[in-house]
């Protein structure tokens, strides 16, 4: 949304195309009105936030949107194959801005494929989204600040929450200190979940990993225990919770197939929660033409992407022509001073909610690593034996990463058990190989596909009339 805001301030025409039913991404997704009772949201809150760049966004009239649109798949660097309902057409883009956002991570451990067991996420959107509870009583357990804001939402909501299980031991969190210090508005903000956690009587485990989901059919039980600063759990330690809800993450994985798909060189970010598209000072791609911005460059947050968004929106505005360079510099500078202080404490945030490699050591022989094609980790682990020694091997021997999830949810943990297996790095391990269809489409669609036509897109950089995004 930003990025076509700034795009079209400058007098482009830019085309948002969002898989969603409302423009707003993951934290800025517009509740449908009979949900939240046209009530305006709190100031200062993210919604508040949500709402102002939303309306900026809808009062844009040179802005096209199509919503419930997927782009499954890219043919060329710019020329996206999209698909609404069961018709698919290609179009083509003058400037592609990929700003594909970041799903959540959950590391295989015995139990997780359990009914009750769910993201923080998708409890979240359960809750705010649909106002529907997850369950009566629940465990929030992983890592990353996302966890206080989820186990407030459930208290808030009317759940028990039994406990927050976070993997980060308390001393890492003195060491961040004076790196959180760069944002103190936000250092603040995650002080206070802890002091309404605390006020509500929900037990906060710093240093304590999940085990292991336990129940017949759906979860009753939720085993963790206290870790070392590896992540390796004291399992003579570990405590029970009776819980039918287990809400469990740690982060975010950046959502980086279309840049795959596109050419664009990737690199391993490991504390920007996985592989990233390389990218210069402006968010500019390895592919001229293309271009990324938020949590798909690289887990950063909210605010960060909605800068990021601004920044290459004016920066494709710039290549265009329809900004002179001193106008574009003016806008620009005080934006990037914005980002280099957020980023400080983005960095201190990531290096104390970093994966450990303790985490490696939940999953036991039969525990599924990937769901799709229910592979256990014995299977897996044969499959390396057999010279899956990188991700791309793997998945031609053993069918990893084939399923309709195409590899999202068990890359990393399939990478690291690859790493633990070889003595190499992750980062040796690769991405998994990556084709379209990136998203489930229907032979109906693609039947009917379509080839670009004369008046769909873009072009034509100038003012008014001008091109694409
Ligand atoms: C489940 C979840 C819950 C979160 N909750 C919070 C929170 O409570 N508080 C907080 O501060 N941060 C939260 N975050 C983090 C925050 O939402 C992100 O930092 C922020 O939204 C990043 O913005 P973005 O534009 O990069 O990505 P997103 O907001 O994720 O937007 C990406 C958009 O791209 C669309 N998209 C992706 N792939 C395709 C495709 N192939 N075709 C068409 N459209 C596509 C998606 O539909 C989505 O609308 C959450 C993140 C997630 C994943």
């Amino acid at each position: 949304m930003a990025a076509a805001i700034a795009a079209a301030e400058a007098g482009l025409r830019p085309l948002v195309i969002d898989e969603n039913p409302q423009a707003g991404g993951q934290i800025y997704r517009q509740a449908p009105a009979a949900l939240h009772g046209g009530q305006p949201p709190a100031r200062r809150t993210p919604e508040a936030r949500g709402a102002t760049l939303f309306g900026r966004f809808q009062r844009q009239d040179r802005i096209e949107l199509l919503t419930e649109t997927s782009v499954w798949g890219l043919f060329g660097p710019r020329r996206l194959a999209i698909t609404c309902g069961d018709s698919s057409r290609m179009i083509e883009a003058q400037h592609l801005v990929l700003a594909t956002g970041a799903y959540e991570y959950l590391p295989p451990f015995p139990g997780w494929t359990l009914p009750g067991v769910m993201t923080p996420g998708g409890a979240q959107s359960l809750v705010k989204t649909m106002h529907v509870l997850p369950g009566r009583r629940a465990l929030v357990a992983g890592t990353g600040p996302f966890l206080l804001v989820v186990a407030m939402l459930l208290h808030q909501a009317g759940m028990e929450v039994a406990g927050l299980v976070e993997m980060a031991p308390a001393r890492d969190e003195v060491r961040a200190l004076p790196g959180l210090l760069a944002q103190p508005g936000l250092l603040w903000e995650g002080l206070r979940y802890r002091t309404r956690l605390r006020r509500a009587g929900i037990p906060i485990y710093r240093g304590h990993v999940l085990l292991e989901a336990r129940g017949e059919g759906e979860v009753r039980e939720a085993l963790f225990a206290p870790c070392n600063g590896d992540g390796y759990p004291d399992r003579s330690l570990a405590r029970v919770a009776r819980v039918d809800t287990i809400c469990a993450g740690y982060g975010f994985v950046p959502r980086a197939q279309l840049a795959q798909l596109a050419g664009c060189k990737l690199r391993l970010d490991e504390a920007r929660g996985g592989w990233v598209p390389e990218v210069g000072e402006q968010l500019q791609t390895s592919v001229p033409g293309v271009w990324v911005a938020g949590d798909g460059a690289g887990v950063a947050g909210a605010l960060a992407a909605e800068l990021q968004g601004t920044l290459v929106g004016l920066a494709v505005a710039r290549q265009l022509g329809a900004l002179d360079a001193g106008r574009w510099q003016a806008l620009r500078k005080p934006l990037a001073r914005r980002l280099a202080r957020l980023g400080r404490f983005r960095a201190a945030l990531d290096r104390l909610y970093r994966l450990r490699p303790g985490l490696v050591s939940l999953a036991t022989a039969d525990t599924l690593v990937c769901r799709c094609e229910e592979l256990t980790r014995a299977e897996v682990e044969a499959g390396i034996a057999a010279g899956g020694i990188d991700l791309r091997t793997l998945k031609v021997i053993t069918r990893l990463g084939m399923g309709p999830c195409q590899g999202r949810m068990c890359w990393p943990a399939a990478a690291r058990l690859v790493a633990a297996r070889t003595g190499k790095s992750v980062e040796d391990a690769g991405p998994l190989s990556i084709r379209p269809p990136v998203r489930p489409v229907s032979l109906q669609s693609l039947c009917e596909l379509t080839p670009p036509a004369a008046d769909v897109g873009l072009v034509a950089p100038q003012r008014d009339n001008g091109g694409a995004l």
